[in-house]
């Protein structure tokens, strides 16, 4: 057993103009979210610097925890 913190993740890097699966947890102690991880299938990563995921109920932003290139990318209309 060990006793050390877990260290904040390393926040994604993004490619510009692409679409990701990215998972985010709610930080915001007092949210009913709190702890929660979220899920976004399809997020858009605009110029690759400006990803935010934001809560739902609190209005803050959630700490990004993952995101995964979609492969194939979807087809936008
Ligand atoms: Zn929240």
């Amino acid at each position: 057993m060990t006793t050390e913190p877990e260290p904040d993740p390393e926040p994604p890097v993004f490619q510009p103009y692409l679409y990701y699966r990215v998972t985010a947890r709610d930080e915001t102690l007092t949210c009913v979210n709190y702890e929660q991880i979220f899920t976004v299938e399809q997020c858009y990563s605009n110029n690759g610097t400006n990803v935010r995921m934001v809560c739902a109920r609190c209005r803050h932003d959630m700490r990004l925890l993952t995101a995964e290139l979609l492969d194939p990318q979807p087809e936008v209309s």
